[in-house]
Parts: structure tokens; C-alpha cells; sequence
């Protein structure tokens, strides 16, 4: 079965498609995927324009679907379904991906579902070749969430702790700014403090010990008084390189101790990590060495499919699919979708 994924919740246009029947051969079942960021698009502005995200993936899906046909030597009618992103995102971004899916499956007589962004990304790591058994912990860690997910199936899910303020992503993202590196602050970050000394600055850890939530505000407010403290924004490279480092190194700290609190508490051995945060080496690193030690398994998707993609769209759509759901001719997108209010499959 062959699934065309479409992604346009927030500032990415991802196409890709997802052929079940090369599950186990080396591409797990991806056939191909293209991605247009509109980073250059809102960078003027300091954030997502929604508007003009909207406009710019009406723009490009077009485009986009043929060069994504042409690369994977596939033609329409051979599509089997379309999956698209129905939620949560921006309303307009998500009716462009939306309207774009559903009248290309009415045109080609093939079904449509719409597909939980979140979902998608929780999945994706299930794409590789030996997938993670459900039940699972999950750590969805994305721009927009942090949430510790108990997983007994596709769309069983049980939240069991999550951010009561910023994304984790979000504070990368924050960070990263102050230190005066580009967007998306992730990897930036990443880089910079490959030559920095994680040890260097104490920054604080908060909610360490208060159960399954979390809470970045605190942090992203130390980085801002440490740059200002050591002029950290146009100083030496090495002080630049150890904040960083030091930040990214209380964010995963943070991270890895609340998924072992998690794993504990719910008396599971596998953690699936998710979302664009999921990317960041060090947190992969440091959630080997310490699930080892409980006798834990940690598993996660190539970075490409870690941040927004159509590819996990594409996959969970499928999943859906084969347990006989589908959506009917009505389009209707939901930008706040709370993952619990998913079918179970
Ligand atoms: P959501 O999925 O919650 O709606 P989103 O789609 O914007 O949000 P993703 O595309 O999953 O989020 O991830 C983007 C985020 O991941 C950004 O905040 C980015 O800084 C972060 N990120 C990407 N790569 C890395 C990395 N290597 N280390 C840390 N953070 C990273
Ligand atoms: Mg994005
Ligand atoms: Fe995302």
C-alpha cells in the first residue's frame, strides 16, 4: 500500500511517501520525501507569520507533489491513500494540507485520513527496522511539547507528566537567540557546545524532584541573567561554547531523569524518544548510558524523521488505515487536539 503523507501544520511543507510493502527493505518503506522549510520566510518577522505560512504552502505543494512523484518514479495513480496533518497547528497552515489531500484523494478515487501531528511524530521511531514493542514510554520533545506519554498501542495513550510552561524545544530555541545564533536553536546549540565545557555554569534543573512534569521558564531565565553576568553574548567564543554547553547539559539532565522516574513508575523497559529534540546527540548519548544501567531500552527515528516531516505523517496514516479507519468528504482541521482523544486501533 502505498500512502502519500502531506505536513503543513506550522512553517515546514513535507511530502513523502510511505510503500508498506518495502517495509523490510532497506528504505523501511520510504520510498521518498521532500521538505521545504520557510525559515528565510519568517525570519524577518522574528516568528511564524501564520498568514503568510498559509499562503507559502498553497505556494508549494504543487511543486512539491510533482518533484516528490518524479524522485520516487510513482505515479498519482498509483497512490493508494493520502494522509494528511489534521491537527494541532496553525488553523490556516493545517486547511492548505488539508484541502490539498482530500481533493486529491476525491480526484483519484483513493481513501484520506487525517492524521494527528503528534501521533505522527510519537510513531515515527516505529518506522526503523526493528521497532520498539508496544507498551512504551514515550518522551515527545518538539517545539511545541513536552510530554512523557505511557503507550499501550496505536492511540492508547496516557499522559503521565508534561511541561507547565515552555517546549523544550522552545527553550533551545530561546536560548539560542540570546546567544545571538540563528533559528532553529536546537542544533546551533548542539554545535556550539561541542567545545564547551558542560560543567562549566550551574544552571538550575527545575521541578526536579515534583513527579512527572516539567518546567523551562526558570531555566530560560538563568541563561539570560548568565549572558548578561559574563557578557556571554559578544564575548570570548569559549564562555559562548560553555553556556551552551552548560544549558544543553542541564536540558538533558533534566530530561533523562524524568524519563527513568517514568519508566519506574509505570514498570516499563522500553522509552521511545520523539520530535525535533529527540535529534540532540548528547541527549541519545546520555539516555544509553542511563537506561543501560536499569536495563532499559531507549529508541529513536533518524534525524531527519525527529523533526517535522511527511514521512511520519505518510506512516501513521497508514496505521490508521489498516485497522479500517478513514476520514469522510468533510475537511475539518483541529488546531488544539489533546493526543487522549485519539481512537485506539
Ligand atoms: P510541535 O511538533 O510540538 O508542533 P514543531 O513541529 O515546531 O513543534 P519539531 O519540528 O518536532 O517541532 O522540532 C523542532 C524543534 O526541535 C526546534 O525547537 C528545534 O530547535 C529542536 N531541535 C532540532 N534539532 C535539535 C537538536 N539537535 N538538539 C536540540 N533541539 C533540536
Ligand atoms: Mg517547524
Ligand atoms: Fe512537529
Amino acid at each position: 500500500m502505498k500512502v502519500l503523507g502531506l505536513e503543513t501544520s506550522c512553517d515546514e511543507t513535507g511530502l513523502a511517501i510511505f510503500d508498506s510493502e518495502q517495509m523490510g527493505s532497506d528504505n523501511q518503506g520510504l520510498v521518498g520525501q521532500v521538505l521545504y522549510s520557510q525559515i528565510e520566510l519568517h525570519a524577518l518577522y522574528g516568528g511564524v507569520v501564520p498568514e503568510l505560512a498559509s499562503r507559502d504552502h498553497i505556494r508549494k505543494l504543487v511543486p512539491l507533489l510533482n518533484e516528490l512523484l518524479e524522485q520516487c518514479d510513482v505515479k498519482k495513480s498509483e497512490l493508494d491513500a493520502v494522509a494528511y496533518t489534521k491537527g494541532p497547528g496553525l488553523i490556516g497552515a493545517l486547511m492548505t494540507g488539508a484541502l490539498f489531500g482530500r481533493s486529491l484523494a476525491y480526484g483519484l478515487d483513493i481513501p484520506a485520513i487525517g492524521v494527528h501531528h503528534m501521533e505522527g511524530h510519537l510513531l515515527a521511531p516505529l518506522m526503523g527496522a526493528n521497532p520498539p514493542a508496544f507498551p512504551f514510554v514515550s518522551l515527545l520533545v518538539s517545539g511545541g511539547h513536552t510530554q512523557l506519554i505511557a503507550a499501550q498501542g496505536i492511540g492508547q495513550y496516557e499522559i503521565l507528566g508534561e511541561s507547565i510552561d515552555d517546549a523544550a524545544g522552545e527553550c533551545f530555541d530561546k536560548a539560542a537567540k540570546m546567544l545571538g545564533l540563528p533559528y532553529p536553536g536546537g542544533p546551533n546549540i548542539a554545535k556550539l557546545a561541542e567545545n564547551g565545557d558542560p560543567s562549566a555554569y550551574e544552571l538550575p534543573r527545575p521541578m526536579l524532584h515534583r513527579g512527572l512534569d516539567f518546567s523551562f521558564s526558570g531555566m530560560k531565565t538563568a541563561v539570560h541573567n548568565l549572558i548578561k553576568d559574563t557578557a556571554g553574548s559578544d564575548s570570548d567564543p569559549q564562555v559562548r561554547a560553555d553556556i551552551a554547553a552548560s544549558f544543553q547539559h542541564a536540558m538533558v539532565d533534566t530530561l533523562v531523569k524524568k524519563c527513568v522516574k517514568a519508566l519506574k513508575q509505570v514498570e516499563m523497559s522500553r522509552l521511545v524518544i520523539a520530535g525535533g529534540v529527540s535529534a540532540n546527540k548528547h541527549l541519545r548519548e546520555t539516555l544509553e548510558r542511563e537506561l543501560a544501567k536499569i536495563n532499559a531500552t531507549v529508541h529513536y527515528a533518524p534525524p531527519a524523521l525527529c523533526t517535522d516531516n511527511g514521512a511520519m505523517i505518510a506512516y501513521a496514516g497508514y496505521e490508521r488505515l489498516q485497522a479500517g479507519q478513514a476520514d469522510d468528504l468533510a475537511v475539518s482541521c483541529v488546531p488544539r487536539w489533546p493526543m487522549t482523544e485519539l481512537p485506539a486501533v
